[in-house]
């Protein structure tokens, strides 16, 4: 079997030395086991139970020899698609074994993006849930026939089942530091997904990090409430941060407050870490007058989307939780407020480490004066210096010296502390999902047969609602038709339109781009 080797992101020794001091020889085929570990010690709970570290050791044991029985090789990637289950640890774990590369994928994402993904990483191999939630994966699978295996948790079908993999015993031979160990996504990629490789240096760096600066040790307990291939919560300090550290993780099915306030109330005689968009915060407070929940001991990191400083303290007031807010990207940029800090619902807080050079820049990328509003751009020990491949992003996301343009708006203050405002681009970012209009309008397009355009919409709940703007009246569909027609051709759910507005005709600027800020001002005088 022969995926791609995804290159090390940045073979270059300036970044090591400069990095040095930070990275350590951390292996994530490390987790579950080694000297810091009691392999007695509860690792998961999920809601059909919970797992010794000594238990998924052997698991992800297993399931690294099975994998290696299919044929999958260290350097291959492996496409999982699982959602906040059990089988997503001891799978990644499994790949990192082997030294192959998982691709995490969320489990929201449908047929059009699953099998981009299988073809921009050549992956190895895809992993996925059976039936879950209604949605049946092993169908999207079968829509892709794909010509590598594909492994179910769950009832496999004619597929194969991961609890039936197995193979003799091997010697995995360990990754360099500098590694890649696994690829994230980048929020709205478009038809060329923008895949984010990050090595055991800098996710293992940001594991321990996130951890220390938040005060966070193995006596606490980690919630994933928002799904784990985020890379807030797996990684910040996350599932895996948790992990690595000999603490405990609680995987909720999912962030609606009758799943996660239960689990919050069984596992608070620890403190709990969890981490939530604006827009879940505000529907945990407003459910917190009707489902009976305390958060007391609990700090939950809030961010992914712009958000309201009133909302969180009226969040504070009425969970007892303390709030801290990030900003934050696959791509490692990392700013929160700490949990200690008196004004830390007033702004993006400070970087990660001393070592991150976050500035603010113009238009030329030239930095701007203190406090004056611009581009953000960042470069670190966390934060990648190219996509995975020649991805066309390479060339115009980052600069000579390492600078990654984040595309966010946001200034830096006097004190330092960073506050964000918004994009420099058209990126909708509802309720922290990310939507490239660019990667919705061919879709809209080759489904209704006219031209349309894509925009979001500012929205007090989700931050923005998807627009479809169509540029006739066709044959008189309505929102619902669209997004049935969206679906059937395999696009993912959080993408689908909330919104259907027939325009006479797409105003374009003076480059001849479409002007979607117009199309939006429009709305207005509506
Ligand atoms: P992702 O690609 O899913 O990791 O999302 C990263 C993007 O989320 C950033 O580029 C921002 O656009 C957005 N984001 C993250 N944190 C914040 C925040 N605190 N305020 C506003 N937008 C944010």
């Amino acid at each position: 079997m022969t995926g791609p080797h995804p290159a090390t992101p940045d073979p270059a020794r300036a970044r090591s030395e400069r990095y040095g001091e930070v990275w350590d020889d951390y292996l994530l085929s490390r987790l579950l086991a080694g000297p810091e570990i009691d392999p007695a010690a509860v690792a998961v709970h999920t809601d059909r139970g919970s797992w010794t570290y000594g238990m998924l050791d052997r698991e992800a044991e297993r399931i690294a020899r099975g994998l290696w029985a299919l044929g999958v090789r260290d350097r291959d990637t492996i496409v999982v698609q699982l959602g906040n289950r059990i089988e997503f640890v001891t799978v990644c774990v499994a790949a990192f074994r082997i030294g192959a590369v998982p691709v995490l994928a969320m489990p929201s994402l449908r047929a059009v993006e699953i099998g981009r993904l299988v073809d921009a990483t050549d992956a190895g191999a895809l992993v996925i849930g059976g039936l879950v939630d209604g949605f049946d994966h092993r169908s999207l699978a079968r829509s892709l026939g794909l010509r590598v295996p594909v492994v179910v948790a769950g009832e496999p079908e004619e597929f194969v089942a991961l609890s039936e993999l197995d193979g003799p015993d091997r010697q995995w031979l360990p990754a360099d530091p500098g590694d890649v160990a696994l690829v994230l996504l980048s929020g709205g990629t478009t038809d060329r997904p923008k895949l984010i490789p990050r090595t055991h240096q800098d996710y293992g760096f940001q594991l321990r990090a996130t951890a220390q600066q938040l005060g966070v040790t193995r006596d606490w307990t980690y919630l994933a409430a928002v799904p784990v291939a985020h890379n807030a919560a797996l990684g910040c300090p996350g599932v895996l941060g948790l992990l690595r550290l000999g603490g405990e993780v609680v995987l909720s099915p999912g962030p609606a407050p009758h799943q996660a306030f239960p689990l919050i109330g069984r596992h608070r005689r620890r403190p709990i870490l969890t981490t939530l968009m604006p827009a879940l915060l505000d529907i945990w407070t407003a459910c917190s007058a009707y489902l009976e929940v305390d958060l007391t001991g609990t700090v939950v990191e809030v961010g992914g989307a712009s958000m309201d400083r009133g909302r969180l303290a009226a969040a504070e007031a009425a969970l007892g939780c303390v709030v801290t807010r990030w900003f934050g990207m696959a791509e490692g940029p990392l700013s929160f407020t700490r949990p200690g800090q008196p004004d830390r619902l007033d702004h993006e807080g400070r970087a990660l480490s001393v070592l991150d050079e976050f500035r603010i820049t113009d238009a030329t990328h030239r930095p701007v004066r203190v406090g004056a509003w611009g581009q953000i751009e960042v470069r670190g020990p966390s934060t990648i210096r190219s996509y995975l491949g020649d991805h066309p992003a390479n060339t115009t996301h980052f600069d000579a010296a390492g600078f990654f343009r984040t595309g966010d708006r946001g200034l830096i203050d006097a004190e330092g502390n960073l506050q964000v405002g918004g994009r420099i681009d058209d990126l909708i970012n509802r309720g922290g999902e990310k939507i490239a209009p660019e990667d919705l309008e061919p879709q809209l397009r080759a489904a209704i047969g006219v031209d349309v355009a894509v925009a979001g919409r500012p929205d007090p709940l989700f931050g923005h609602r998807v627009v479809a703007f169509v540029a006739a009246d066709a044959a008189g569909l309505d929102v619902d038709d669209v997004r049935r027609m969206l679906r059937e051709r395999g696009v993912a759910e959080y993408k689908l339109p909330d919104e259907l507005v027939v325009v006479s005709s797409l105003p374009r600027t003076a480059i001849g781009k479409i002007d979607r800020a117009a199309l939006l001002a429009g709305l207005d005088d509506r």
